[in-house]
């Protein structure tokens, strides 16, 4: 959605350009194979070293985005310190493909779906990156029930989009994660944003205008009309996330609130339980 600014492109999850691009030739959202998508096809001509350095920037990024390396992406200070050559390597090669994006897309702006703190930390420190942090935080209750749920992949025939799990655990994973991108979030100072899911489906109109006061390139979106719950998309070549990705056209924004029929109150309440902490402080107080 805020692809569709003049000046933005939405590149999809780009965490995953290495994996899921390059060494798997998942489906982009314009339908083609990665490797015969006319976008992608035009990023890699243009920079070849990137296919050539698919192997390292895959293991880099596996090993580096391990939950426990999360505070030393996500905080400031401690990621300043990161220098060694192997760091420095997977730094420039993030900066050739953002580049390269822009320039193929004429974009100034790229819009990164990409869910990982720690990838958003290695972010800040890519030359030529002036980076802007918007966490997308959703109540955990909901969350969690999704995460249990089977989504089918569609660029992987008998694949789901992600690995169903447990209470505890995708409970544990909100709360490591909303905790990690918190700590982006403060790391980036004033280029810093927190929006709730729920506040923008219910009314998108002020969450869009915050976006565009951080990012004002992104404020002329004409996805969506004053006063309308529908946004138009158009093509993309949206790489990785949600099967979703494939719809275009007019599409009504509507909370997805199938949790409050199908969560189990057990499973609720021990989700509120675990995520209670942090949820209080995202303004998650009372029970829905
Ligand atoms: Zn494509």
């Amino acid at each position: 959605m805020l692809g569709e600014a003049p000046l933005a492109v939405a590149a999809g999850e780009l965490w995953y350009f290495w994996e899921r691009g390059l060494l798997e030739d998942r489906l982009c959202a314009c339908g083609a194979a990665f490797s015969e998508c006319p976008f992608w096809v035009q990023v890699l001509d243009v920079a070849p070293e990137l296919r050539a350095a698919e192997g390292d920037m895959r293991q880099f990024l596996q090993r580096e985005g391990r939950s426990r390396h999360m505070r030393r992406w996500t905080s400031a200070r401690q990621r300043r310190r990161r220098t060694s050559p192997d760091d420095q390597a997977a730094l420039e090669r993030l900066a050739v493909m953002y580049r390269t994006i822009s320039e193929a897309s004429e974009c100034p702006v790229i819009v990164d779906s990409s869910k990982s703190p720690t990838y958003g930390g290695m972010l800040a420190l890519v030359p030529g990156i002036d980076l802007y942090v918007i966490n997308l935080v959703r109540r955990p209750e909901a969350v969690t029930h999704s995460w249990q749920r089977t989504v089918l992949q569609r660029d992987t025939p008998g694949k789901t989009y992600r690995d169903q799990m447990g209470t505890l655990k995708s409970a544990g994973l909100w709360t490591l994660w909303e905790a990690g991108a918190r700590g982006l979030v403060r790391s980036v100072g004033r280029r810093g944003l927190t929006v709730r899911y729920e506040d923008f489906v219910a009314n998108p109109g002020p969450t869009l205008s915050s976006i565009g006061r951080l990012v004002p390139e992104l404020a002329s979106s004409p996805a969506l009309q004053p006063g309308s719950s529908e946004v138009v998309l158009s093509p993309s070549h949206f790489l990785s996330g949600n099967p979703n990705r494939f719809t275009t056209g007019a599409v009504a924004l509507r909370a997805d609130d199938e949790w409050r029929q199908h969560a189990r109150p057990g499973s609720r309440t021990l989700v509120r339980l675990i995520t209670a902490p942090l949820a209080r402080r995202v303004g998650y107080t009372s029970a829905p």
